[in-house]
Order: C-alpha cells, then sequence, then structure tokens
C-alpha cells in the first residue's frame, strides 16, 4: 500500500491556508512506524488570534454568513457532505496514516460522516422557537440565535468524525467557528479545510488551526472573544477549559469526556453473543474509545465460561498494519499512550488481577499491543477505576441484580453502559438506574446525529447530537411587544 499524498499542512485561516506567525512546525508521526509523516505548521496563540478574528468579522451584522438565508447554509452543509463522500476513500486512508485506526474502522467512521453532517444540515431551518401565551396584552416569542464564534478543540481518537460533528453543530445553528485538531492528527483536519473552501463557505466562517493543547487550546478556552467552547476530550483537560472560561468571559463550556463504562452481562443472555459483543465494546480501536466497555461485569453463574471464551477470542484478535484489511487492531497513537496501558498492565498484575492473556508490547516499531485480558479483578483496583485507553479488558464477577446496580455506579464517570439479558425487567432495571449518558441493551456502539450524546458526572457537561446537541450552540432570546387592547 503507497502511503497517501500530504496536501495540506498549513493552518486554515480566512479561507486561506497560511504559516504560523512564529514560523515554527511540529511533527506528525505514522503510530505504526514511530516515523515522520510530515512537518506541520504549529499554531499558537497569536495564530487563534487571527483566526477568532476572522470569524468574528464572518459573523458580524450585515456579513454574507448573517445575511444568508437559513436553507441556504442547510445547503452549504449538504456539498460539504458531497465532497466528503467524493473524497472518502482519500480521507481514510489519510486518517488511517495519521492516527493508526485500522482501515476498516476509518471505512465505517469516514463513511459515516457524509450522512452525519447531511443530517445535521436538515435541521438549518428547522430551528424555531415558540410564541407564549402570557397574561396581558402581549405577543411573546422566542428566537434561537446563533451565539457566536465557538472555539472546538478535537481529540485524536476520531479526528475526522468529531471535527465535522462540531462544525455541522456550529454551522446549521449560524456560528462561526475555530478549530484545533489534536496535536497528534491534524492531517484530515486540514484536507477537510480545503473541501470547505470548495464547498463555498465564506472567508472566516470556518478556521482550523493545528498546534499544541497548553498553547494554542488554552489560547481558545482563555480567549475573551470565544463564545462557546466544545470540547472533546480528557476529563483532566476539560477541567482545566471549564476554570478557563470562569476565569476569562464566562464563555459557554460543552464538556464531552472520559469513561470507564459499565458493561452488565446477566447469566440469562445468549452467551456467544454476548461475549463478542463485550469483546467489540472494548478492543475496538484498541480499546481507544471514551465510550469503550471498560468495566464487563459478568454474573457468577457464567463467569468462568464467560472468561474462556473471552480469552479464546481476544487471543483470535489480529494486530497489525492497519492498511491491511484482514486486521482488527492497529497501534496505540503514540508512545505516551503506549507507556501508559503498559503502566496499567503493570498495575493491574501487582494489584493481584489474573493475567489471563496478552500483557507485553508487540515488536519494537509502531506502539502495539498484545489483546488483554483480566480476570478476577476487583472494583478498587486502579484497572477497575481509571480509564486505560488500550486493548485491556478487566472482567469483574457479581451475584445479583442490585449489587450490579449499585457496583455499575460506583465511579466518578457516567459516559455509557450496556446490559445484556433475555429478561426485561433486568434491562429496565439497569437502563433505569446506572448513571450515564447512553444505554445499550443487547447492543453496543449504535447512535447517530439525531441521538442526544453525553456524560452524567466528570463524563461531561452538556450534549452532543440532536436538538438538544444544538442548544449548546444557540441563544434564547424572549421578546415580548405590546399589543393595543383592541387587538388582542
Ligand atoms: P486530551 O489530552 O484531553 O486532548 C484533547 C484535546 O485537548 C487535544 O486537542 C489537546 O491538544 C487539547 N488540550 C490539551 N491540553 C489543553 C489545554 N491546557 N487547554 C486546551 N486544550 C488542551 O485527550 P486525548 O488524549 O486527545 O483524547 C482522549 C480522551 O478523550 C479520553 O479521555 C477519551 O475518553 C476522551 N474522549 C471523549 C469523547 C466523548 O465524546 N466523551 C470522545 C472521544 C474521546 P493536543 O493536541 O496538544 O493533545
Ligand atoms: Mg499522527
Amino acid at each position: 500500500m503507497t502511503a497517501p499524498e500530504i496536501k495540506y499542512t498549513q493552518a486554515f485561516i480566512n479561507n486561506e491556508f497560511v504559516n504560523s506567525v512564529s514560523g515554527k512546525t511540529f511533527v506528525t508521526l505514522n503510530p505504526s512506524t514511530s516515523e515522520k509523516i510530515c512537518d506541520v505548521q504549529e499554531g499558537d496563540k497569536a495564530d487563534i488570534d487571527l483566526a477568532v478574528k476572522a470569524a468574528r468579522e464572518a459573523f458580524k451584522l450585515g456579513s454574507t454568513w448573517r445575511r444568508m438565508d437559513a436553507s441556504a447554509r442547510g445547503r452549504l452543509l449538504l456539498k460539504l457532505a458531497d465532497l466528503i463522500d467524493r473524497d472518502a476513500a482519500y480521507i481514510r486512508e489519510l486518517e488511517t496514516l495519521d492516527n493508526g485506526m485500522v482501515i476498516n474502522l476509518t471505512t465505517r467512521t469516514i463513511g459515516g460522516i457524509g450522512n452525519d453532517a447531511r443530517s445535521l444540515a436538515g435541521w438549518a431551518d428547522k430551528i424555531h422557537g415558540k410564541t407564549i401565551p402570557i397574561d396581558g396584552d402581549f405577543f411573546c416569542y422566542t428566537r434561537y440565535e446563533p451565539v457566536g464564534v465557538v472555539g472546538a478543540i478535537i481529540p485524536w481518537n476520531f479526528p475526522a468524525p468529531i471535527l465535522v460533528n462540531k462544525l455541522c453543530h456550529a454551522l446549521v445553528c449560524g456560528d462561526t467557528i475555530v478549530i484545533k485538531p489534536a496535536e497528534q492528527t491534524p492531517l484530515t483536519a486540514l484536507y477537510i479545510a480545503s473541501l470547505i473552501k470548495e464547498a463555498g463557505f465564506p472567508p472566516g466562517v470556518v478556521n482550523i488551526v493545528p498546534g499544541y493543547g497548553p498553547t494554542a487550546g488554552a489560547a481558545i478556552s482563555e480567549h475573551m472573544d470565544v463564545d462557546v467552547v466544545s470540547f472533546t476530550g480528557s476529563t483532566e483537560v476539560g477541567r482545566l477549559i471549564q476554570a478557563a472560561a470562569g476565569r476569562t468571559n464566562l464563555k459557554r463550556v460543552a464538556l464531552e469526556m472520559g469513561g470507564k463504562s459499565p458493561n452488565v452481562v446477566f447469566a440469562d443472555c445468549d452467551l456467544d453473543y454476548a461475549v463478542e459483543m463485550s469483546h467489540q465494546a472494548l478492543f475496538l480501536h484498541c480499546g481507544q474509545v471514551c465510550i469503550a466497555g471498560s468495566r464487563t461485569f459478568v454474573q457468577e453463574e457464567i463467569y468462568d465460561d464467560f472468561v474462556k471464551k473471552s480469552v479464546a477470542r481476544a487471543k483470535r484478535r489480529t494486530v497489525g498494519d492497519p492498511f491491511d484489511k484482514t486486521i482488527e487492531g492497529g497501534p496505540q497513537i503514540d508512545q505516551d499512550g503506549l507507556d501508559k496501558v503498559i503502566e496499567m498492565i503493570e498495575s493491574g498484575k501487582k494489584e493481584g488481577a489474573k493475567l489471563e492473556c496478552g500483557g507485553k508490547r508487540i515488536g519494537d516499531k509502531g506502539y502495539f499491543v498484545e489483546s488483554t485480558v483480566f480476570s478476577d479483578v476487583t472494583d478498587d483496583m486502579r484497572i477497575a477505576k481509571e480509564e486505560i485507553f488500550g486493548p485491556v479488558q478487566q472482567i469483574i464477577k457479581f451475584k445479583t441484580l442490585e449489587e450490579v446496580r449499585d457496583r455499575a455506579n460506583n465511579t466518578t464517570y457516567g459516559l455509557a453502559a450496556a446490559v445484556f439479558t433475555k429478561d426485561i425487567d433486568k434491562a429496565f432495571s439497569i437502563a433505569n438506574t446506572v448513571q450515564a449518558g447512553t444505554v445499550w441493551v443487547n447492543t453496543y456502539f449504535v447512535g447517530s446525529s439525531l441521538t442526544p450524546f453525553g456524560g452524567y458526572k466528570t463524563s461531561g457537561v452538556g450534549r452532543e447530537n440532536g436538538m438538544e446537541g444544538l442548544m449548546e450552540y444557540l441563544e434564547i432570546k424572549t421578546v415580548i411587544v405590546k399589543i393595543p387592547e383592541k387587538n388582542s
């Protein structure tokens, strides 16, 4: 497989590709080989300032963007969706190169972006307020207005889908946006920038500035002229962003953060199906998924069988070249990601969990880790409490419904949960009591741009997708008009 050609490495501001103000660049690596792919312009505060200025200018009253009909905004997004579909084969290869995600998965994720964008585009002329029958001779109505300039900070694990999702939310609402992709994965973002220009968005509506979190990212969250920050990433950085908003202009924050999601498997489930789904829930994208089912609770009657079958499945998992269509798992994102996974595996062993398979790095090139399964995991172990973000499954035993309900919620996170059972009462019991933004019953990872997504507790602030997601990008204005008595 020949590597895809790299076409864009500069920041995208005001519809132009430009070098960083400082002239600095940084290296983006191929996680399969640890080798350099290319240098990318390194934006920092000065570049974010220029991007915010461009976004503010594009948002000014009377600007092309502000005067554009809502339906026309929707059509521009539909055009972008078509361009993404046109170039999907290239974009997925670029994503696999920069991120290490296996091509089978980027085929699905990049293949799905266009339709998500189309679905979100449909909201453009369907966002409307209410008329409210207040007492007296008044006509009262609400207007849903764009907030203004959005700052979006993107993680590396699903770079292109998260970028396009945030972009569509902001643009259907009529906002303008400044986006910082993750330092590890800037390449698909910059290619999509070229499609934004080709689609015909006015200059300044979308600006994409690659750079590091503590410089470019912090410049967004500290900026006095950014009205809302939409962040996806770790809870640790989410806290910094919320604090920065509080210190500066009290900008709105929407935070999608980490998880340690319970996946509860009852003895009455379809065992082979639950084993496979639990395997996918954890090992997809090598565990580098915020909603991974990373605490697998299994009822004691089937525990031993479940462990045996899960270990056999993990041993069959193919890990290697992400461009090979037969491969299920690629590398971890970088050296830090690899080190963290290995350190967590060591802590699991030290704290007394039973290492059933895997546990080691594969080779010395790239950041590959063996598919790893621990049994005899208890709730107090670090591997049961902390996000590992690696291919490491924790299988935990439980006895009763009442007990597992409490234990599932015994975490600071609350992003997702799943339950596998044929008993509808148990399914509803978990679905209604678990503190999680999304719950799956006898399935996993299903969602769409129509389904609100976000976290309870330290997993999130606000929601994405659906009308609920759009509310993060809108202001509600109430207008009260005195009407002459004779007209009421
Ligand atoms: P991260 O380290 O929090 O980074 C996310 C983004 O924040 C990156 O662009 C990063 O910049 C930037 N950043 C870092 N420090 C910053 C600062 N001081 N101010 C402003 N921005 C800053 O997370 P990650 O390692 O990329 O992603 C993995 C995490 O994301 C996991 O915890 C995962 O659960 C979570 N996640 C959540 C969801 C969800 O929807 N809930 C989805 C995907 C991932 P750099 O480019 O320098 O890294
Ligand atoms: Mg990279």
